[in-house]
């Protein structure tokens, strides 16, 4: 069986940047996602296709099929009576749009008033490098191509 449209598929996997691992799936515990349901990042799902269990690869995402390319023109300059809490440089904090969507943005730099913050993704520009191992395939359940990503025991309990 290999990786399709419509199949639940569960990975092991490493993400390093800059030389760093920033995140990595627990042994025992892969992740699994929808192939084809963008639930995973375009590059990792693009390299994932027709790979089969027991398949480990390496693949290096460009940032154009990762977290997208770095936008200055996203980093804008808001008022610090704008927070209702304190604020800490570099820390992540999340806005509620109005269509009530709820996105997160990274404060830069404080000058007096005049907060700097960044609504670029914080892998946004960046070179994704991927250490992936094939766990399990099966075909997606009717209930989870409507929901557009898989149901795994103990997740989404509550549909
Ligand atoms: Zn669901």
């Amino acid at each position: 069986m290999k990786v399709t449209m419509d199949q639940v598929v569960a990975i092991d996997y490493i993400l390093t940047v800059d030389g760093q691992i920033i995140d990595q799936s627990e042994p025992g515990e892969p992740l699994h996602y929808l192939h084809g349901a963008q639930n995973i990042i375009p590059g990792l799902e693009k390299a994932l296709a027709n790979k089969v269990v027991g398949d480990s690869f390496f693949v290096s995402v460009p940032p154009e099929e990762g977290y997208g390319i770095y936008d200055p023109e996203n980093v804008q300059k808001v008022s610090q009576s704008d927070f209702d809490d304190d604020i800490e440089i570099g820390e992540t904090y999340f806005a509620e749009n109005e269509d009530g969507s709820i996105y997160p943005f990274r404060i830069l730099k404080v000058e007096g008033d005049d907060v700097w913050v960044d609504f670029n993704p914080e892998l946004a520009g960046k070179t994704l490098n991927f250490e992936v191992t094939v766990c399990a395939i099966r075909e997606a359940t009717e209930d989870e191509m409507i929901h557009g990503h898989p149901h795994v025991s103990d997740e989404h309990s509550d549909h």
